[in-house]
């Protein structure tokens, strides 16, 4: 059975995964804070997908861009006159909606009457703020929309750094701030985001090659966060509905409850950008291949993957319920690379001294694997285990009066319970701490 959106919302607060943002002052709409398993899951996340896509390539380079540019930038990228969506408003009850969100434009969704929608109007989605202590000498600038735009404005610093042979690409993790007009399903659409992006140089004659690479390694991408691959679709944009600058874009979609919906995209942006900021900055932003002198403006193709997106996807698909040992339960199979705790141990009771100091011995042993491993002494092992089990934590590992050495030959040993199963198995310390080195690798 699929988890439905108001399963994973709860088990979200309830566990101090995710919280609705401002939530003792009734909240700010499209905002969400993280809580402490959640930061933990975000960031193993972004950790993966660092490691994956920057840490383990030569031909990657890492980038962390302030967030508010220079206005000049979002004005060269086109941002300041087209990043917009059509708004319509309802005469009746005065809601706003996203026009080509609406299944019938006739009908207002919030009121029901008929013929109240008015006519679609350009709403840019662009944050603007201040900069500057007095309002006089204060110039607007913008909460950027994408963290694109801090890749392009230092593709010649990283070049001029690096002198990176083509093809190449930059990488950055961080917040994008978007007015949405209806902000909804919960981490789906949001006001302020996080986005994971790849801005890869090419050859010009080069993208198609670059650009299946890429769609191949967000794929693979997709199995490693244990995405089942019957819930990621690809679809190829027609080209009337991509942006101008995009000869070719792929969504990959996720059935989410709340239906089939992007969760990452993968666009041919020719050489669009670095041409735009040329023209807007003045300053040449050409590469010049050192062999034979050429000079052009590099191709891109951009992956770019929405971190609260894919983080909704990934607890969806981690939601199950199954019944163990005569009693139902809920727990995330969550990819133990990307589980917000590794492990936990108990002793098996907390008012005996001896068992207590051994877990705690094992405990700090098994940190030297992985820091994240939780401590649990609370109510009985049962217990302990489905609180483990719910926030999705691989495995379970305890220490009993054999490992004290009650039975000699169990010495050493703890009991390891495996989270998907149920099942326990007797092991010595250092293989416990080996299957934990191995989930991860
Ligand atoms: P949509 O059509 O759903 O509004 P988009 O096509 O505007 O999305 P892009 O501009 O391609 O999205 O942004 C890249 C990625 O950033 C998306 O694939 C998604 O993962 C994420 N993203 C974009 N907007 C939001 C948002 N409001 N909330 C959460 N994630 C978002």
């Amino acid at each position: 059975m699929k988890a439905s959106l108001e399963q994973i919302v709860s088990l979200a607060k309830r566990r101090g995964f995710v919280y609705p943002g401002s939530e003792i002052y009734g909240g700010l709409a499209g905002t969400f804070d993280y809580g402490p398993l959640g930061v933990a899951l975000k960031k193993n996340i972004e950790n993966l997908w660092w490691r994956t896509f920057v840490d383990t390539r030569d031909d990657m380079y890492g980038i962390d861009a302030a967030i508010l540019m220079n206005p000049k930038a979002w004005e060269a990228s086109g941002h300041v006159a087209g990043f917009s969506d059509p708004l319509v408003e309802c005469a009746n009850c005065k809601k706003r909606f996203r026009a080509d969100h609406l299944e019938d434009a006739g009908t207002c969704p919030a009121c029901g009457k008929q013929g109240t929608l008015g006519e679609p109007r350009q709403f840019n989605m662009m944050f603007a703020t201040k900069a500057g202590a007095s309002e006089g000498e204060s110039a607007t600038v913008y909460l950027r929309p994408e963290t694109a735009g801090g890749m392009f404005v230092n593709f010649k610093n990283v070049v001029d750094s690096f002198h990176p042979k083509l093809p190449f690409g930059l990488a950055q993790i961080g917040k994008a701030f978007r007015n949405e007009i209806a902000p909804r399903e919960f981490l789906f659409r949001v006001r302020e985001l996080e986005q994971m992006e790849v801005e890869y140089f090419v050859r010009p004659e080069a993208w198609e090659e670059a650009f299946e690479a890429w769609r191949t390694g967000m794929l693979a991408f997709a199995k490693e966060l244990g995405l089942p691959e019957a819930s990621v679709h690809e679809l190829e944009v027609a080209a009337e509905d991509r942006a101008h600058y995009s000869k070719r874009t792929i969504d990959f979609e996720f059935d989410y409850p709340f239906g089939r919906k992007e969760l990452w995209g993968l666009a041919y942006r020719t050489d669009f950008d670095l041409s735009a900021h040329q023209a807007g900055s003045g300053q040449k932003l050409e590469y010049i291949d050192e062999a034979s002198g050429e000079k052009f403006l590099p191709h891109v193709i951009e992956p770019s993957f929405g971190v609260g997106r894919t983080m909704l996807a990934v607890l969806m698909s981690a939601f199950k319920e199954d019944e163990l040992g005569g009693e139902a339960r809920a727990y995330l199979a969550l990819s133990p690379k990307v589980a917000p705790i590794k492990a936990m141990v108990s002793p098996l009771l907390k008012n005996k001294p001896e068992l207590v100091e051994k877990a705690k011995e094992v405990r700090k042993f098994l940190q030297k694997v992985h820091p994240a491993i939780a401590w649990d002494d609370n109510g009985n092992i049962g217990k302990r285990y489905r609180r483990q089990d719910e926030i999705g934590t691989p495995f379970c590992i305890t220490v009993d009066f054999d490992t004290l050495g009650e039975k000699p030959e169990l010495k050493d040993t703890v009991t390891l319970r495996h989270r998907d199963t149920g099942e326990q198995e007797r092991l010595s310390i250092e293989e416990a701490a080996e299957r934990i080195r191995a989930s991860l690798a």
